[in-house]
């Protein structure tokens, strides 16, 4: 995918001298045991590095906050209470700390060792003492961390922690969201709007706009021997489905997607932009409205949305990253089931379905646009994949925005639908579909947005706390 940053996370255990140095020395062993244990498991995304220095004076833990902060490769922090750490000693540090941080609530040992307990195992091993001393501290200085409780060998917690470590990292690597917007917002549509001041200020994306003329340039520098390799990339990978064209139409309609995808991939990377919009009402100088050539940047990694809608093109990216380009993508609310029992949303867009999201091997059909006022563009057709996962969609409602959350169970479709040139995905909501989309309605969520297949809603909810966004959650 589409390269991130190095990533790594630090790992603070929080002590004190109270017990002297043969318990201290004691510590630093369990959490080394526990920083090789983690990374050794296989499960964690992001490796996890041990501070050498163990959390046990103010002057320590404000230096490593410190320098979490500065250091571009830290995506935030995992603190661990092996004994009893005072919490005024991690004041400073935790007010100053500006990545997400996670308290790990868990215990060098599993079972309590009746055989053998006495108190300086008491004292050595009281987490659950820690933990609280810790846990007040964040609450009253109203710290939006994550707090995993369990065993660290536990599946379940590690699942945890790496499902946080990939909500860390998106968080970090969202001050690197860069969206080129290629003309306005589609004319009279409401939704779409938003003060991107505010969004860079929340959520760090850098929103800029170009005329569709600066990307015109780009594509028309494309030479027809680059176009010719990119087009034989596509017979590798494609199924080709020329229906009613002659071949030759078929292939200049393709080549020119090719194009396009070529020249925009330019423009993107010498901007160092991550997402972009599009506009079918702003076209000038465009052959075809950009729909392949979308695709093959969404499969990439890229964040998009159609319409001019940058805020939906930028979660995008987000949902990307957090998700390793797994399965997410934008989507838009298009046709309803009203079948009783089979109630479910068809989501499509004009063209511009993410692949990673094909269950099928896409093909490549020509289809006229009933919009857009261009040549028939070339498109990938697939159906989607089953799973369950997350919609989300963001809409600025004047004085903040609001992120709508809703879990889904996205099914593959057993009916054909051989007059539909766009691909499909195909999702009933939860609870259930009233009660899903009139609770979706009634929060003025909008048409387009992201899925993924591969988020947890509770994934999105941490993120969202970590910016401060207001959120609601259908399930
Ligand atoms: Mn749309």
């Amino acid at each position: 995918m589409l390269k991130t940053g190095k990533k790594e996370f630090w790992f603070v255990v929080g002590s004190q001298h109270l017990y002297g140095e043969e318990t201290l020395l004691e510590v630093k062993k369990h959490a080394q045991e526990i920083a090789d244990g983690l990374n050794e498991s296989g499960k964690l995304p992001y490796p996890i590095v041990l501070k050498d220095e163990l959390a046990v004076s103010a002057d320590v833990i404000t230096t490593i906050m410190k320098e979490a902060n500065y250091r571009e490769k830290v995506a935030g922090v995992i603190t661990w209470m092996h004994t009893f750490s005072p919490a005024k000693m991690w004041i400073r540090g935790t007010q100053l700390l500006q990545k997400p941080l996670l308290h790990l609530a868990t215990q060098y040992n599993e079972s309590i060792p009746w055989a053998t307990i006495d108190m300086d195992f008491m004292n050595l091993n009281q987490a659950a003492h820690g933990d609280r001393e810790y846990g007040f501290i964040n609450a009253r200085l109203n710290v939006k961390n994550e707090i995993v409780v369990g065993y660290w060998q536990h599946d379940a917690v590690q699942k945890q922690v790496a499902e946080w470590m990939d909500v860390a990292a998106a968080y970090t690597e969202s001050f690197n969201i860069k969206v080129a917007r290629f003309g306005d917002n589609m004319r009279h549509v409401a939704v779409t709007e938003g003060d991107k001041v505010e969004a860079q200020i929340q959520f760090g994306w850098v929103v800029d706009y170009y005329g569709i003329g600066d990307l015109v340039a780009e594509i028309n520098q494309v030479t027809e021997k680059e176009i010719d390799a990119t087009f034989a990339e596509y017979q590798e990978l494609y199924t080709f489905e020329l229906g009613d064209y002659d071949e030759q139409t078929w292939i200049r309609r393709v080549k020119e997607q090719a194009k396009i995808e070529i020249g925009l991939r330019r423009f993107l990377e010498a901007g160092n932009y991550s997402a972009f919009s599009t506009n079918f009402e702003d076209l000038y100088g465009m052959a075809q409205l950009p729909g392949l050539a979308v695709q093959r940047l969404m499969a990439e990694g890229y964040g998009f949305a159609g319409e001019g809608d940058w805020k939906t093109a930028a979660i995008d990216r987000l949902l990307k990253i957090m998700a390793h380009n797994k399965n997410t993508g934008f989507m838009e609310d298009y046709t309803y089931e009203l079948t009783p029992g089979k109630e479910a949303i068809l989501q499509s867009h004009m063209m511009e379905v993410d692949p990673t999201l094909a269950s099928t091997k896409p093909k490549i059909v020509v289809s006229p646009l009933s919009m857009g006022n261009r040549e028939d563009p070339a498109r990938l057709v697939f159906d989607g994949k089953a799973g369950s996962g997350v919609v989300v969609s963001m809409a600025d409602f004047g004085t903040h925005y609001r992120l709508l959350i809703n879990e889904v169970e996205a099914f593959e479709p057993t009916e054909a639908a051989p007059h539909l040139p766009v691909a499909r995905v195909l999702w009933k909501v939860k609870p259930d579909f009233k009660t899903g989309v009139h609770a979706w309605i009634e929060h003025g969520g909008g048409h387009h947005t992201v899925v993924s297949l591969n988020l947890s809603s509770e994934q999105i909810m941490t993120w969202a706390k970590m910016v401060n966004l207001d959120y609601v959650l259908i399930k």
